[in-house]
């Protein structure tokens, strides 16, 4: 299948996850306008500041073309902040912070401490094991009834799935290992019908 998957270019850590796509054979777009997103079969959210991709969404105008491609099913992968987006519900948010709603779980925000309180942990996932780099994670503290916990650590959740949502606290662009980019890109190939 000759797909492209589109990685958020508004802020933070998308350059690292274009080349993890690139580096499995991917072509990967940076999607900063409606435009963009309209030639993606599936979108990657990357880490950096959920409050301010937030803000940015509105003011790029693709909050709303992204949530309708969401409802139709398009296949997305939200790390760390990224995850903070898809969430139903986001404790200690910005009061005016916005979320697809994407994905039956309560996050968090800065959950595990500051920037100074960033730890790597391996994950026991049934993707595969990782190393997981966690900064300023966001922590999963409520799962709903349609999503399945694909890895954890110390019996909690960081890697979940509901359908064609996959959601990540960690920075799995960042362990020089693409085998959960290439897990994305297969649940993309095989996309279910919603
Ligand atoms: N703490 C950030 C937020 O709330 C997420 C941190 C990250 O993406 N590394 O958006």
């Amino acid at each position: 299948m000759n797909m492209q998957v589109g990685v958020l270019a508004l802020q933070g850590a998308f350059a690292a996850h274009s080349e993890c796509l690139t580096s499995i054979g991917v072509q990967s777009v940076e999607v900063r306008t409606p435009e963009q997103l309209s030639s993606v079969d599936a979108l990657l959210m990357p880490g950096g500041e959920s409050s301010t991709m937030s803000q940015l969404l509105e003011s790029s105008g693709l909050f709303d073309p992204i949530s309708t491609r969401i409802a139709d099913g398009m296949p997305v992968f939200g790390t760390c902040a990224g995850m903070i987006l898809l969430a139903s519900e986001i404790l200690d948010g910005r009061s005016d912070q916005r979320s697809f709603s994407a994905i039956d779980i309560s996050v968090r925000r800065n959950a595990f401490g500051r920037q100074v309180d960033s730890f790597e942990s391996t994950i026991n996932s049934s993707v595969g094991d990782f190393h997981g780099v966690f900064i300023r994670a966001p922590r999963i503290e409520r799962v709903g009834d349609g999503v399945e916990v694909l890895g954890s650590i110390n019996n909690e959740p960081v890697l979940v799935r509901q359908g064609n949502v996959l959601a990540a606290s960690f920075h799995p662009e960042l362990s020089n290992d693409a085998r959960l980019h290439e897990y994305f890109v297969s649940i993309t190939a095989n996309r279910k019908k919603v």
